[in-house]
C-alpha cells in the first residue's frame, strides 16, 4: 500500500488544492494553515490489524503520511515505534493507576523531533531539493542534521547561544553548519528566514510545515495501537488516552498529536480524544499566561529558563492552536520552575531508571503538579511524551572552529536586533558561498556518484552536487561554476568524452579541470581524447584515500586559492563569514583619485588603523558603480580627475546619488585651488587636505573626526 495523500485543504477557507508538499500558501485566501487529507475511502476495512504485522517504525502508517517515495527510495532510520512503558513505581507515588511514559529517546538521534526530521527531509528529497536553512532551541537540528547528512542535503542551523556546546558539537559532528547567534531563539528564526530569502533555500516553516506535523502525529498513532494492546476494546479498536502531557517551547509537539487523534477518531479507530497537558517553563511560559486569564493570544515574552530547548519566547500560531484543541477536547495548560522539573529529573532516573534531558523533566514535573491538585483522576489513563535526551558529544572529537558565534546584541525587551546589524550579517551571509569549494560529480549510476560525494565530503568540507546524465552534467556546470568536475565516462545519450569536449571548448568552463573515473577499459584512442582531462582513474581499482589526496592537490592549484580554506569541519564557512562580517561592521571609505599611488596609500593608512575598509575608484566613470558596491560612509576626493572638468561638479552628483545630504566628503588635492573652487567647497562644508601636509596620522586623526561630526549631524536632523 502506498499513500493516499489526496489534496491540501486550506483550514482558512477551505480551499482543496492538489496534494503537492511544495505549497506553503492557500491559492485563493493566502492561509498558510495547509492540511493533509487522505482518500480514507481506499483504507483497507481491517487497516487497523494489517499494521500490526508491519516493521516497527513509523512507516507502518504510511498510507495516511504525505510521503510517496517508494520503501526503498525513503531515507530513513526506522524512526518512530518507541517503547511504551508503564510507570510503575512513580504511578504509585503519583496516586495513579494508568501511567504511561513514551520513551521517545529511543529515537535516532534521542528526541521526538526524529519523526519531524524524517517526514521532512523525504519530503525535501522527493522535491529534489538539496540545501535548507534551519533555526531551533536544540532538539530539531540535530534530528534535521542527522537526515540531511543521511540524504547529502546541505543543511544550515541556526541557533542561540543557550543552546549547550556538547549540542552544537553534535551537530557540527553530522556535518551541518552552525551558526550560533547571541540573541533570543526569535531572533535566531528571523535571521535564518532572511538568510534564506536572499539565497531562495528552502527554510523550514515550523508548525506550519506539512510534513514535520505529519511526521509528529504518529506518536498518536503509535499510542492508540499500543494503548490498544495493553487495554483492550472490543473489536480490536485501538484506545486512546485521557491525558497526553508534553513540555512545549513552539507547541508543534502537541498539535501534531492532537491533529493525530482526531484523524484516528475520524476514522472510528478510537472513542475519545484525550485532554492535552501542556507543560512549561516558568522562565518561558507565554502559553500558559495566555491560558491563565484566558486570552486568544499569548504575549511573546524574553525566555529566562537554563532549559534551552523550551525557549521559544513568541509561540505565535501555535498558541491559538492548542488553546482551540483544550477548548474543544479538555486539557490544560501549566507552568513549572527550573528547581522543579531538575527534582523531578533526578526522581525519574532513580525510581524508574530513567535518565532524561531537562526538557522531559518539565513534563513530569507538570504531571506531579496536576496529580496533586486533583486535575487527574486515578484511574485515568495518563501518557507523558519523554521527548528526549542529549548526546554529549565530546570536545576533542572536532577541530576549535566548529561553530561561528554571531553577536547580534544582548536579548532585550525589543523581539529583533539592530536593523544595522541585521543588515550587516545578511549582507555577510550573502558572501559566504565565495569561501566554499564545489564540485559536480556527473555519473548515470546514482549509487557510485553518491559514494564518490560521501568520499569526498567525509574528508573534506566540499560542497557537492550530482547529475545522473552528462546532459544535466553540462546544465549543472553551467549553472553552478564549480570547481572541479568528477565524472563517469560511459552514460547513454551523452558520453564522458563529450562531455570533456563540450567542457573544454567553452571558454566559461575551459578551465574547470575534470577528473575522469571510468569502468571502461581504455583503448589508446580513447586515452587520446581524454587528453584534457586532469586525471583519468579506473573504477574499482583506485584507493579512495589517494582520490581525495589528488582532488585536494588539484584545487590547491586553484589560481584564486580556493582551495586553500578547505577544513574538516564548517571551519571554512564559519572562517569566511567572520571575515566578510568584519568587513561589513568597519566604516566604508570610498576614495576617488586618479593617481592610483595616492589611492593605495590612504588605503593602506586607513585599513591599518582596523576601523575602516577602503575602496577605490580611479576616475569619475567609475564612481556611480563603486557607490552602489559599497555604500560609503565617507567619501575622499580628488579634484583632478581625468574624465571630468572640475571634481566640483561631483560633489553634489555624490549627495544626490546617495541621497545622503550629510555624506561626508573630503577633498584632497595636490594643487592650490581657485577662489570659486575655494568658496564653492566651503559653502557646502568640505573640506580641503593638502596632500603635501598629509601625514599618516593626521588622515587617520581627520577621517575620526569627519565621522564623528557626521553621527553628530545626523542625530541632530
Ligand atoms: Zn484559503
Amino acid at each position: 500500500m502506498a499513500s493516499l495523500f489526496s489534496e491540501l485543504i486550506c483550514q482558512t477557507c477551505g480551499h482543496a488544492m492538489p496534494p503537492d508538499l511544495g505549497t506553503s500558501l492557500c491559492e485563493r485566501c493566502e492561509s498558510a494553515e495547509l492540511e493533509a487529507h487522505y482518500a480514507t475511502d481506499q483504507l483497507a476495512p481491517d487497516w487497523a490489524r494489517q499494521v500490526r504485522e508491519r516493521d516497527a517504525d513509523l512507516w507502518r502508517y504510511e498510507e495516511l503520511l504525505p510521503i510517496r517515495l517508494p520503501p526503498e527510495a525513503r531515507v530513513t532510520m526506522r524512526e518512530g515505534w518507541t517503547p511504551l512503558v508503564r510507570a510503575e513505581n512513580l504511578q504509585g507515588d503519583l496516586g495513579l493507576r494508568q501511567l504511561f511514559i513514551k520513551d521517545e529517546r529511543q529515537s535516532p538521534t534521542g528526541s521526538f523531533k526524529d519523526r519531524q526530521g524524517a517526514l521532512t527531509i523525504n519530503a525535501l528529497r522527493e522535491r529534489g531539493i538539496e540545501e535548507c536553512v534551519l533555526a531551533s532551541t536544540g532538539n530539531k537540528a540535530a534530528a534535521y542534521a542527522a537526515y540531511c547528512a543521511r540524504a547529502g542535503i546541505r543543511l544550515w542551523i541556526f541557533l542561540t547561544s543557550m543552546v549547550p556546546n556538547e549540542k552544537l558539537r553534535e551537530l557540527a559532528l553530522y556535518g551541518a553548519e552552525v551558526i550560533k547567534l547571541a540573541g533570543t531563539y526569535d531572533q535566531a528564526k528571523n535571521v535564518a528566514r532572511d538568510f534564506a530569502d536572499r539565497r531562495k533555500l528552502y527554510f523550514d516553516g515550523g508548525i506550519h510545515a506539512i510534513p514535520g506535523r505529519e511526521g509528529l502525529k504518529t506518536i498518536a498513532f503509535e499510542l492508540a495501537e499500543q494503548l490498544g494492546r495493553y487495554l483492550p476494546l472490543e473489536n480490536g479498536r485501538w484506545r486512546a488516552p485521557d491525558w497526553y502531557l508534553q513540555a512545549v517551547s513552539g507547541g508543534i509537539g502537541p498539535i501534531a498529536v492532537h491533529h493525530g487523534f482526531a484523524q484516528l477518531h475520524a476514522l472510528g479507530l478510537i472513542d475519545r480524544i484525550p485532554r492535552l497537558g501542556i507543560i512549561q517553563v516558568e522562565g518561558c511560559a507565554p502559553m500558559v499566561r495566555a491560558w491563565e486569564v484566558n486570552a486568544d493570544q499569548a504575549e511573546p515574552v524574553i525566555p529566562r529558563t537554563r532549559i534551552a530547548v523550551l525557549a521559544t519566547g513568541d509561540p505565535g500560531r501555535g498558541y491559538q492552536m492548542l488553546r482551540e484543541a483544550c477548548l474543544m477536547h479538555g486539557g490544560t495548560m501549566q507552568s513549572i520552575n527550573d528547581g522543579e522539573a531538575f527534582r523531578a529529573m533526578r526522581r525519574l532516573a532513580r525510581i524508574e531508571g530513567y535518565s532524561v534531558e531537562p526538557a522531559a523533566a518539565v513534563a513530569f514535573a507538570g504531571l506531579e503538579k496536576m496529580a496533586q491538585a486533583g486535575l487527574i483522576q486515578p484511574d485515568e489513563v495518563v501518557v507523558v511524551n519523554c521527548s528526549g535526551h542529549t548526546f554529549p558529544a565530546e570536545k576533542h572529537i572536532l577541530e576549535d572552529q566548529y561553530v561561528l558565534d554571531l553577536q547580534l546584541g544582548e536579548a532585550s525587551e525589543e523581539t529583533s536586533a539592530p536593523i544595522h546589524v541585521q543588515e550587516g550579517l545578511g549582507a555577510a551571509l550573502e558572501r559566504l558561498d565565495e569561501q566554499v569549494t564545489t564540485i559536480a560529480v556527473i555519473d548515470d549510476n546514482p549509487q557510485d556518484s553518491r559514494l564518490i560525494r560521501r568520499l569526498l565530503q567525509t574528508y573534506k568540507n566540499y560542497r557537492v552536487f550530482e547529475a545522473n546524465s552528462a546532459l544535466d552534467g553540462l546544465d549543472l556546470v553551467k549553472h553552478r561554476k564549480p570547481d572541479l568536475v568528477v565524472t563517469d565516462l560511459t552514460m547513454p545519450e551523452m558520453d564522458g568524452f563529450d562531455l570533456l569536449q563540450a567542457l573544454k571548448s567553452d571558454p566559461e568552463t575551459a578551465d574547470v579541470p575534470v577528473i575522469v573515473i571510468s569502468a571502461k577499459t581504455l583503448s589508446a584512442s580513447d586515452e587520446a581524447r581524454l587528453l584534457e582531462a586532469e586525471s583519468v582513474w579506473q573504477k574499482g581499482n583506485f584507493n579512495t584515500r589517494q582520490l581525495v589526496d589528488h582532488v585536494v592537490k588539484t584545487l590547491g592549484a586553484d589560481p584564486e586559492g580556493k582551495g586553500e580554506v578547505l577544513m574538516t569541519t564548517s571551519g571554512a564557512v564559519a572562517e569566511g563569514l567572520k571575515n566578510a562580517l568584519e568587513s561589513v561592521n568597519r566604516t566604508r571609505v570610498l576614495v576617488i583619485d586618479d593617481n592610483r599611488r595616492d589611492a593605495r596609500l590612504v588605503k593602506r593608512v586607513l585599513e591599518a588603523s582596523q576601523r575602516y575598509t577602503v575602496y577605490e575608484a580611479y576616475s569619475a566613470g567609475e564612481v556611480s558603480d563603486a557607490l552602489e558596491e559599497v555604500a560609503p560612509h565617507l567619501v575622499i576626493l580628488d579634484l583632478m580627475l581625468p574624465d571630468i572638468e572640475s571634481g566640483s561638479l561631483l560633489v553634489d552628483w555624490l549627495r544626490e546619488a546617495t541621497q545622503d545630504a550629510h555624506l561626508p566628503i573630503v577633498v584632497m588635492t595636490a594643487k592650490s585651488l581657485s577662489e570659486a573652487e575655494q568658496r564653492f567647497l566651503s559653502e557646502r562644508h568640505i573640506p580641503v587636505w593638502q596632500k603635501a601636509q598629509l601625514d599618516r596620522q593626521a588622515l587617520v586623526h581627520h577621517v575620526d573626526l569627519l565621522l564623528q561630526n557626521r553621527d553628530a549631524s545626523r542625530e541632530e536632523a
